[in-house]
This record gives structure tokens, C-alpha cells and sequence, in this order.
């Protein structure tokens, strides 16, 4: 498993946390646009936030982050992670999460995280998969490094203390989060927390990014009892598909369609995420059309 989430507790601290790692596919997920190295770095950073959000959320659907401001140089910033935690255990079939994400940038976009995005805002979105209600929350970005902005949005949203640190070298990408239990929960206490934080606060990006995780847990907590759980796989691609972006064309409606048709003959479609391109000529628009025709509606119920 190259790449995985693997959760964790501190069972006499009142903490749990969650690692992860990407250890393949990050050059090929990032490598197909581009986009200039502090981006990439950013987006590197949202990749390794998305299971750590998913660990905390215990969500099964998507979950959407979403860093913008509107006349920065980086205009736009989105990862998501849609999330089946049934699946993907060590011997179990398909990935339990899948990330992908993307930016929008100038080309020469350069600077710390501050420099690119502060003023803007962070945005996260979670859609459960069996009809349960979206959730969406809203805050300024805050802070010197993008895990600062989380971290604050944790804070504000969720009022649970809780750390993160994220980082990308040498086509790795790794991330490690702490979050304290609620208050009354077993073992969770400021005291223990304070202790946490301490130790959590010699661990350096660099060193993150270059250490396997559970080589990170035993050194952070070599005098502490941590409880490891199974990993969970996590797949880094794009789940565009030519029938999610022909459902995209067929909702444009005929009109649209015959406008652009007549003055590009063809519709030449890139997805945002992956870069991947799909085109459709007028004869796969008009089979499009026909295929919805012929299905079955089930508008018409009430
Ligand atoms: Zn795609």
C-alpha cells in the first residue's frame, strides 16, 4: 500500500490523530498541469489535508476544501476526498478514499502561503453520500502556512483543539494531525494536551516529509502508549469520466449545444482536475441526445 491513512490514539492522553502518506502518483496527479512550484507545493499540502479531514469527519461521501481569493495570484485552490471507509481495509477490495484536487493560478504565482492566499477565504463542504444534509462552513484564511489555516478553521467551526502539519518533498507528500477528545471523554485533559502539543511541536516539516509515519509516532511518542489502527488505502486520481462529461453536455441543453457546434465543429472538453481531455464531435453530441431520449423518465411522478 503506498498510500495510506493510518489512525491512531493515545489512549492515556485523551488524543487521537491520523497520519498520511503519498508515496506514489503525486508527480503524475500534479505533474500533468502546470503549475508553478509554490502552487504545487499548496496543493501538495491540500492533498495530504483531504484524509486527515476524512479521518476526523468519519464522512462517507465527499468532502470538498476550497481555498479562494478572487484577485490573488492564486485565484483558487480545491481538493476533494470522497470517502467509503468500508472499503480499502489491507485485504479488502478498492480504495477507501480517493483525493484529487486542483488550482487556479497566474504562472508565475511565487510566495509562502500568506503571500498567496491570505485575505481570501477557506471553504469546506461535506455532502454525505445517503441523503444526509450538506454541511458547508465559511472563514477568513488565517496564518503563515496552509495547516495554520485549518488549524484556525478548526478552532472556529469545531472548537476542538487540534494540530496539523503538512508537507511535500521529492514527489512524498505527508501529513500528520492531533485532536483532543472532547472534554469529559477518558483521559482527555488541558494538562495532557498541553504535553501533546510540546512534543508535536519539535517535529519539522522537513523531517515529516522525509520519515515514514509510524517512524514518526514512535519517535514523537516513544514514552507514550499509542494504539494503531489498520491503514486504509488512499488512491490519488481523478474520477472524471467521457459519460460524467457527456451528463455535463446534455444538461447544457440543445440550443447552447448547436450554437457552440456551428462555430468550433466539436466540443473539446479538459477536465479541471486532471487535465485529461475529452472530445466530442457532432455525431457523439447527437447520439448523446438520442440516448437521453430514448431512457426512460422518471420526472413525471409526483
Ligand atoms: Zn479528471
Amino acid at each position: 500500500m503506498n498510500n495510506r491513512l493510518t489512525e491512531f490514539l493515545l489512549p492515556e492522553l485523551g488524543v487521537r490523530g491520523a497520519v498520511v502518506e503519498y508515496e506514489a502518483g503525486v508527480d503524475t496527479m500534479l505533474g500533468s498541469r502546470p503549475y508553478a512550484p509554490d502552487v504545487r507545493r499548496l496543493l501538495a499540502q491540500a492533498i495530504a489535508a483531504m484524509p486527515l479531514l476524512a479521518a476526523h469527519t468519519k464522512l462517507e461521501g465527499r468532502i470538498s476544501l476550497q481555498f479562494q481569493r478572487a484577485e490573488g495570484p492564486v485565484q483558487l485552490l480545491v481538493t476533494q476526498v470522497e470517502c467509503h471507509l468500508g472499503e480499502g481495509r489491507s485485504n479488502g477490495p478498492g480504495s477507501a478514499l480517493r483525493v484529487r484536487g486542483m488550482a487556479k493560478a497566474r504562472a508565475d504565482a511565487g510566495g509562502d502561503f500568506a503571500e498567496l492566499l491570505h485575505g481570501g477565504q477557506l471553504g469546506l463542504l461535506l455532502e454525505p453520500e445517503q441523503g444526509g444534509q450538506n454541511y458547508q462552513a465559511v472563514v477568513p484564511i488565517e496564518g503563515h502556512r496552509l495547516a495554520d489555516a485549518l488549524e484556525f478553521y478548526f478552532e472556529q467551526s469545531e472548537q476542538l483543539p487540534t494540530v496539523l502539519r503538512l508537507a511535500y518533498h521529492g514527489g512524498c507528500i505527508r501529513g500528520l494531525m492531533l485532536q483532543r477528545l472532547p472534554l469529559g471523554e477518558k483521559n482527555s485533559s488541558e494538562l495532557n494536551w498541553e504535553h501533546v502539543e510540546a512534543l508535536f511541536a519539535t517535529l519539522g516539516e522537513d523531517e515529516l516529509a522525509t520519515t515514514p509515519g509510524l517512524t514518526i509516532l514512535r519517535r514523537l511518542f516513544h514514552e507514550e502508549t499509542v494504539r494503531v489502527f489498520d491503514p486504509q488505502a488512499v488512491e490519488l486520481s481523478c474520477r472524471c469520466s467521457r459519460e460524467g462529461i457527456g451528463a455535463m453536455l446534455r444538461s447544457l441543453g440543445e440550443e447552447e449545444i448547436a450554437d457552440h457546434l456551428k462555430t468550433h465543429g466539436q466540443f473539446d472538453v479538459t477536465c479541471e482536475f486532471c487535465g485529461r481531455q475529452y472530445v466530442f464531435s457532432a455525431d457523439d453530441v447527437q447520439q448523446l441526445f438520442l440516448g437521453a431520449r430514448l431512457q426512460p423518465s422518471n420526472q413525471t411522478r409526483h
